[in-house]
Parts: C-alpha cells; sequence; structure tokens
C-alpha cells in the first residue's frame, strides 16, 4: 500500500484547508494538490507545493509589472519562441514541489539531477518500512542485446517465478535481519530486553535497493522540464519513466502552453548532427542514401533512420 490510512487523512485535511492568496494559482493543479498519483506497486508522486504558471514564465520574459498575459494566442506563441531559441531562464520562474515514494534504485538515478533541492526520509532516525518493489511479470526482462543499457525479451516460465522468488525472498530476509538487528518496533518498544540492538543508522545497510524511500523533490519548471526530457524518454529505464509520466500529467494541469511546447521542441523532437541533416537533405533530393555514403557511424544511422521512421538497412 501506497499510503496508511493516517496519511491519507493528513492529505484530506490538508486538502480540506483553504487560504485566501493574491499570487496567482492553477486551478487544475489545485485540484490534484496533495493527491498522490500512484507509481509502481508502493510508490507515489504528489504535488505538495508550486509558485507560478504559464503567465509567469511569460511575465519574466517580458520583465512586466503586471501579469504579463496579453492573449492567449501571444502567450502561447511566445512560450513556443522561448522554447524553440533555448531562451531558458523565463522557464525558471516558475517552481514546483513534490513528495515522492520511490525505490532505492530509482532514486539513485534520479538523484543525478542535481538542479533540484531535494529532503529525503532519514534511515539514521527512522525505521523504513517494509515496502519493497517488485516488478510485474511483463517487466521481467533479458539484458537486451543491442543495447547495453537497455532490456530484451521478457523472461518466461519457469525462471521468472525464479527471479520473482529470489526478489522477494531476498528483500524479506534482509528485511526480517534489519528489523532483528534494530531490536525496536516501530512503535517504539524492545522486542528483546536482553539485547542492546543496533544503530538505525547501520542496520539499514543491508536493505536490498528495491527497499522504497521517499523524498521531497524541489525543482524550477526548466530544469524539470530538463529531467523529464531525459527520464520521460522511451529509452529511460521503465522504473523511473512511470514517474516522469505521472509528473507530465502534473505539468499538464500545471502549466499547458509550456507543456504543449516542451512536447513539441523537446521530448518528441530530434536533434540532427550536422551529417545527419546532410543526410536528410540528401534524401530530400531524392539521392537513395546508404549507411556506408552517410558519413554516419552503424550506431549513429540506425538512430537516425528510427528517428525518422525507416528502415535501417
Ligand atoms: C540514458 C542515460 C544514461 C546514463 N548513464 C549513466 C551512467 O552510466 N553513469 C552515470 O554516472 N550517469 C549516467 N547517467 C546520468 C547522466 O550522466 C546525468 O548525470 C543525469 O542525466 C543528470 O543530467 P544533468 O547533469 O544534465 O542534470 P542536472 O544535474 O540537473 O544538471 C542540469 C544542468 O546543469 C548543468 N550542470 C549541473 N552541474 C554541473 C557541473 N558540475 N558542471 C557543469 N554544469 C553543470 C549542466 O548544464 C546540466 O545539464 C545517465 C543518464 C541517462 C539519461
Amino acid at each position: 500500500m501506497a499510503l496508511t490510512a493516517q496519511q491519507l487523512d493528513d492529505i484530506s485535511h490538508a486538502r480540506g484547508d483553504r487560504r485566501e492568496t493574491r499570487r496567482p494559482t492553477v486551478p487544475a493543479l489545485e485540484e490534484v494538490l496533495f493527491q498522490p498519483f500512484n507509481v509502481l506497486d508502493h510508490g507515489f508522486v504528489r504535488v505538495v507545493d508550486y509558485m507560478g504558471d504559464d503567465a509567469a514564465v511569460v511575465q519574466a520574459a517580458r520583465v512586466s509589472y503586471g501579469r504579463g498575459t496579453k492573449k492567449v494566442s501571444e502567450d502561447r506563441g511566445l512560450i513556443r519562441y522561448l522554447m524553440r531559441h533555448h531562451h531558458t531562464t523565463p522557464f525558471e520562474m516558475a517552481e514546483i514541489k513534490f513528495h515522492v515514494k520511490l525505490p532505492i534504485f530509482v532514486a539513485r538515478q534520479w538523484i543525478r539531477h542535481r538542479m533540484a533541492s531535494i529532503n529525503e526520509y532519514s534511515a539514521r532516525y527512522s525505521i523504513l518500512d517494509k515496502e519493497f518493489y517488485i516488478p510485474e511479470e511483463d517487466k521481467l526482462a533479458a539484458q537486451s542485446t543491442s543495447n547495453r543499457q537497455g532490456r530484451g525479451e521478457i523472461l518466461v516460465g519457469e525462471e521468472a517465478h525464479k527471479v520473482l522468488d529470489i526478489l522477494r525472498g531476498d528483500a524479506e530476509r534482509t528485511y526480517e535481519h534489519y528489523a532483528w538487528m534494530l531490536n525496536e518496533n516501530d512503535d517504539g518498544t524492545v522486542p528483546d530486553t536482553q539485547r542492546q540492538g543496533l544503530a538505525r543508522e547501520l542496520a539499514r545497510m543491508n536493505l536490498t535497493l528495491n527497499t522504497y524511500t521517499q523524498w521531497y523533490w524541489k525543482a524550477d519548471l526548466h530544469n524539470l522540464m530538463h529531467f523529464l526530457r531525459l527520464r520521460a524518454d522511451r529509452h529511460a529505464q521503465h522504473e523511473i519513466r512511470v514517474y516522469a509520466e505521472a509528473m507530465m500529467k502534473i505539468l499538464e494541469l500545471w502549466v499547458p502552453l509550456t507543456y504543449e511546447a516542451f512536447l513539441e521542441y523537446r521530448l518528441d523532437a530530434i536533434n540532427l548532427s550536422r551529417s545527419g541533416l546532410a543526410v536528410v537533405k540528401r534524401m530530400i533530393g531524392g539521392e537513395k542514401v546508404t549507411q556506408t555514403a552517410s558519413g554516419l557511424s552503424v550506431r549513429e544511422w540506425n538512430e537516425l533512420m528510427s528517428s525518422l521512421g525507416l528502415p535501417s538497412a
């Protein structure tokens, strides 16, 4: 379970609380504020707070005194222009703060995005919940033969069952050892009064990487999109991509004009290298270009053909 009854109750109370403000708010985002978007088997992402909206981007770009909004069509045009020309600083004027619950191995990829402020649940201070990520069967795949950082065919039959048994068994066993070493229950009671128990900061070290952790993660809109560009990409590892996909839904609710421009000029767009562009020009000119005559490596050629929806051979 991603959230306990108490946690859901806290969220419900927070959502019931209303304040008047002169600051701009976004009704569609207010609608889902604090609510968890469930991800994986026990994870979630939820918006805790935000500052600014599409108009804040426009306002900063125009350095205006009022809200900056002229007509929606003009704002849309300006946001698309900014995105297209990598004029990024106006997007830094809006910010968003998430609460995320995620497996530790996903957190290790996520934390590489340095342009964010993070505060993680302390396993020195508190006892980690007994919650592990166990992939669904159709997510258990063999190593890709063409991509060293990817997955290939789905595992089937006996091997898939054995893998799931190992994942569950190892996580359960190491958690049992963690609990034994701590010698402390969630409510502070001590199971074995004859033992001292190991410090939390040490007992945690044998936990498996699929154990869930949690953090608050705050980023500005520019850096959020940089994160999403890399992690909502179809090549990103499934387990981080599903978080990015939940955040894409939130991005759409929060800043619909920026979201649209982001899809247009970043996520669903491609960069062409100088040689790649030359290949495209030759093809448009009617030439039948081959990989060997393209000046591209086999890998680059395959990537270009795949982006253009053409066969690589
Ligand atoms: C497909 C893929 C495979 C990856 N494989 C690996 C891997 O094998 N090993 C590995 O270690 N990492 C790997 N990474 C992580 C990757 O190298 C980046 O650390 C991660 O994507 C964060 O990107 P970033 O540095 O642009 O983001 P952020 O840290 O958020 O930084 C945003 C931008 O700020 C600037 N910036 C931030 N810090 C500095 C700095 N110190 N100096 C100069 N400019 C800075 C840069 O312009 C940067 O793009 C992989 C990422 C992807 C998407």
